[in-house]
């Protein structure tokens, strides 16, 4: 069997709002066709446009080279050779948007794989660790305390155990964030885990006043309270805090997961299947976390693509927790796939019966909201 097509297929809503940290405004869907028929799917979270010149730009030389030319004509099912063979021929422009690329090729891949197989792509990575997986909410927080509390209300009445709330105007204002974290437990109780999304708001001792806020409200983790960049303040930050503190949905490849766990000690680690390398990639940073004995939840913030991609991953490795659910009204995130698993009771089921990913793509959606 071989390669036949790669290609990259540009999804935007007519009308963004680049101000919002909302990445289910558009995407990047990345679709391999071989000759057997066989059609796999992929995504990739990063600004589509320069993730399509990653995948579409002729071969400059030998290190750097656009993708799809050094994957027509291979066979599909050699992945990690294909992964090996990406990454060697673009260390001249290798990183970000290209890591990025090949996450949303080598998700395909393994669709691919699975279909040919006839197996869920969870039992092909590791096996089936768990039936059923736990999905949590993933919500912007609203502007005000008062529609936190709703949005919190009516994510508990729709089944959620476990929630979380990011980015908007949090580290805007101290007396807001109190406010708000109040009025979301207040509105659902101790019965449901609560998680926040600072989104790297703070810096060293305003995150750990926080924290010290938030330890009194019983939040499960404090997602990226500092910048990315700041290692050293993360693990000054985790030396002080009994809070779970997690980070790593921007990092792409193994070596700054092993760096964000060495020098950051973040308890929990968010690779971002569609950002830090793929399936492949990915089950090598679960490994390093194994070693490690910290925790894994995959960051998921984009279409049905990567949302099944990491329920997946969650199920098919050892010590895979939960997956993050967005509950953007999004048609991307809502309507971009069909597929036959099942939301029931905070839980997601039904991947065990699937070949490959077990979705297929909702080409009216396509036509509608594709620009390139
Ligand atoms: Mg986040």
């Amino acid at each position: 069997m071989t390669i036949t097509d790669v290609e990259a297929i540009e999804l935007r809503l007519p009308e963004i709002d680049a101000s919002r940290c909302d990445g289910t405004q558009d995407t990047l869907v990345i679709r391999v066709r071989t000759d057997e028929g066989f059609v796999g799917l992929g995504e990739a979270d990063s600004v589509p446009a320069i993730v399509k010149a990653c995948i579409e730009a002729p071969p400059s030389h030998a290190i750097a080279s656009g993708l799809r030319t050094l994957l027509l004509g291979e066979n599909p099912l050699d992945i990690e050779r294909l992964w090996n063979k990406m990454y060697s021929a673009t260390i001249y422009v290798g990183g970000g948007p290209m890591m990025h690329a090949m996450s949303g090729v080598d998700l395909a891949l393994w669709d691919i794989l699975g279909q040919v197989t006839e197996q869920p792509v969870c039992r092909l990575l590791g096996g089936i660790y768990q039936d059923r997986v736990k999905a949590y909410a993933s919500a912007i927080m609203p502007t005000s305390p008062k529609e936190a509390a709703n949005l919190a209300e009516a994510l508990a009445k729709r089944g959620y155990q476990a929630m979380k709330f990011g980015w908007g105007p949090i580290g805007q204002s101290v007396d807001n964030d109190q406010k708000s974290i109040q009025a979301i437990h207040s509105a659902v109780g101790n019965s449901i885990e609560i998680m926040i999304d600072a989104g790297g708001s703070w810096k060293r001792k305003e995150a750990l006043r926080m924290i010290d806020l938030y330890e009194q409200y019983r939040v499960l983790w404090l997602e990226e309270p500092l910048a990315a960049s700041d290692l050293e303040g993360y693990r000054w930050l985790s030396d002080r805090s009994h809070l779970l503190i997690s980070a790593g949905e921007r990092e792409s490849g193994r070596r700054q997961f092993a760096k964000l766990m060495d020098e950051g000690q973040v308890d929990i680690v968010q690779p971002d299947l569609a950002r830090c390398g793929g399936f492949t990639e990915g089950k090598k940073i679960a490994d390093a976390v194994l070693d490690r004995h910290k925790r894994l939840v995959p960051h998921a913030f984009k279409t049905g693509i990567l949302q099944m991609a990491s329920t997946h991953f969650v199920a098919g490795i050892s010590n895979g927790w939960m997956v993050e659910y967005t509950v953007s009204d999004s048609p991307l995130a809502r309507d971009l796939v069909k597929s036959p698993l099942t939301f029931k009771d905070g839980y997601i089921q039904g991947y065990d019966s699937v070949r490959g990913l077990g979705i297929t793509l909702n080409e009216d959606i396509v036509a509608r909201y594709r620009v390139s």
